[in-house]
């Protein structure tokens, strides 16, 4: 048996993280009251140092992209890790800790034999994570994953990162390997849905297909808007939302004759698409009609500072500006703004948001913006459920929608087990992160509009937290550089929603140390 003495009990601080690495394995030993665990001490997400997280109440929580994990059972608690961590037996002999590098085998709970079937509509982050998690809770019947697009489901995050940039991410992707769907009985059926009856539980394909469900879970994310501007439908004006844009916004960039871009749009998906483009040693410029990039999600200051970060890489900005037109034919040559400067351009990627991909949903109420309410349960009606960009959802007391990859997950998880016959309320706090030049911005929280931003640190140096602030209450926090702090914030605001930004202090951290 490959077990090994590792440390003295009394030298494991108690609530503390000490990381071991015996006969390959990395090992994360953490004291328990009067016993030790032992998990695997890096994160199946990315690979990031598990010794580095947070450790509060018996959940490990990642510093990078903040997925949990239990510390008894190595399970995942919330995403975006896919895959639990291994757990190793330990035993305590005469002060000593002795572990073995063998990690146990968990058994999958497994319920009776069931003949209904599940259908899950869209395979990406919400759908594929729910077709997992109704196996891991033992349903034992039919699964079928539709998808329109038929890829393994993957990582779309990282499409304007390192797709674009060429840098390599660590992030796992695809989620999980063809054989894990074969395996696990999940059939992956490449169709596009046209039709939901939710009376009659059945879905229509664009080939007239018809499907009958017991359950279905509505998970298709959303379609970037694309503006009604003279040019935009030219070959080289680009969307990004799967692997197939990002391929085609690639072949040009490979092909070394497109040099220079306009990105049009000032939040996430431009920002990161102009960053990673910017690293391959294009030139870039991005046009946008706020006065500061990320205005309206993270506030001036913070936008400066992360203007200030692209400028100092090379990005020109032409802010507080509306493109009139995209010209020149058969491709765009240019793009002329609204006061008629001309920008040359080989190739323009739009970044002007995104719209709930639901219009095959005729039979169903939908919201203004496309979107579908859920209750807490993810419940849209009897047996239909929704999750991920799709879903308006409760949270502390109104109904948001958000596009983040780590929410649609956690409510794929909670949809399958509502599905599978449990009764499982979603109430986490919404995070998401966004990286440009490998460096990361954590956000927790949902803010819509402010009276005060208060920020500690300092955005021009990439080192800060800014907590957003209405009627005194904190609503949201962006962070830094503080990967323990934004995982405490993860944490306390979890457990209450109504700290004042004094409680929260400089060092979040310090709160649940
Ligand atoms: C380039 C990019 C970078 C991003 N970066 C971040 C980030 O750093 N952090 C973060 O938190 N979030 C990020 N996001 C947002 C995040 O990816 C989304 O919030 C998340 O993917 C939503 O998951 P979902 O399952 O709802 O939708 P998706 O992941 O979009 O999956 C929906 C699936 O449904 C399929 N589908 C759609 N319509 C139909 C139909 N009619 N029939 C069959 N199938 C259909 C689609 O093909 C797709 O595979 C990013 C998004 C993009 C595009």
């Amino acid at each position: 048996m490959p077990q090994h003495d590792v440390a003295a009990f009394a030298d494991l601080p108690d609530a503390g993280l000490h990381r071991i690495e015996r006969d390959g394995q990395k090992i994360l030993l953490i004291r328990d009251a009067d016993t030790v665990q032992a998990i695997g001490a890096e994160c199946p997400h990315a690979g990031a140092p598990l010794d580095e997280g947070l450790l509060h109440a018996e959940r490990i929580i990642c510093p990078w992209h903040k997925a949990a994990f239990c510390i008894r059972s190595g399970a995942v608690l919330d995403p975006p890790a896919v895959d639990p961590l291994p757990r190793y037996p330990v035993e305590i002999k005469q002060g000593r800790v002795l572990v073995d590098t063998d990690p146990i085998q968990s058994p999958t709970p497994v319920q009776p034999s069931d003949t209904r079937h599940f259908v899950i509509i869209g395979g990406g982050g919400a759908g594929a994570v729910a077709a997992q998690t109704l196996r891991e809770v033992g349903f034992t019947g039919r699964i079928t994953m539709l998808d329109q697009g038929g890829d393994v489901p993957y990582d779309r995050t990282l499409l304007s990162k390192y797709v674009l940039s060429g840098e390599e991410g660590s992030e796992k992707t695809p989620l999980q390997t063809p054989d894990f769907y074969r395996q696990h009985s999940i059939d992956r059926v490449t169709a596009q849905v046209a039709g939901l009856d939710p009376a009659a539980h059945s879905i229509t394909c664009a080939d007239s297909t018809a499907i009958s469900y017991d359950a279905a879970l509505l998970a298709t994310g959303a379609t970037p808007v694309k503006p009604d501007l003279p040019g935009v439908e030219r070959g080289n004006v680009f969307l990004l939302r799967d692997r197939r844009d990002a391929d085609a916004i690639l072949a040009p960039v490979l092909r070394q004759d497109s040099r220079r871009v306009v990105v049009l749009g000032t939040s996430f998906i431009g920002m990161e698409v102009a960053a990673s483009l910017r690293e391959r040693g294009l030139t870039v410029t991005v046009v946008g009609q706020e006065a500061t990039p990320f205005e309206t999600t993270l506030g001036p200051e913070v936008g400066r500072g992360l203007a200030a970060m692209h400028q100092e890489k090379g990005v020109s900005f032409r802010l507080g500006r509306r493109v009139k037109a995209l010209e020149g034919a058969p491709t765009v040559q240019s793009v002329r703004l609204d006061n008629d400067e001309v920008l040359s351009a080989d190739i323009v990627i739009i970044g002007f948001g995104v719209r709930p991909a639901t219009q095959f949903l005729s039979n169903l109420p939908r919201n203004e913006d496309g979107s579908v309410s859920v209750d807490a349960t993810l419940s849209v009606t009897e047996d239909l459920y929704a999750a991920g960009d799709i879903a308006r959802f409760p949270d502390n007391g109104r109904l948001i929608r958000v596009e983040h990859w780590r929410v649609a997950q956690q409510h794929g998880r909670i949809a399958a087990r509502n599905m599978a016959g449990e009764r499982v309320r979603f109430d986490a706090v919404p995070y998401f992160w966004t990286i440009q030049y490998m460096k990361r911005v954590d956000y927790v929280g949902h803010a819509e509009g402010w009276d005060a931003v208060i920020i500690h640190g300092n955005p021009q140096e990439q080192d800060f937290t800014a907590y957003y602030v209405k009627a005194g209450i904190v609503t949201a926090a962006a962070c830094m550089g503080r990967d323990r702090d934004a995982a405490a914030l993860i944490e306390l605001f979890n457990h209450r929603r109504d700290w004042t930004a004094d409680q929260l202090g400089e060092t979040p951290a310090a709160l649940i140390a």
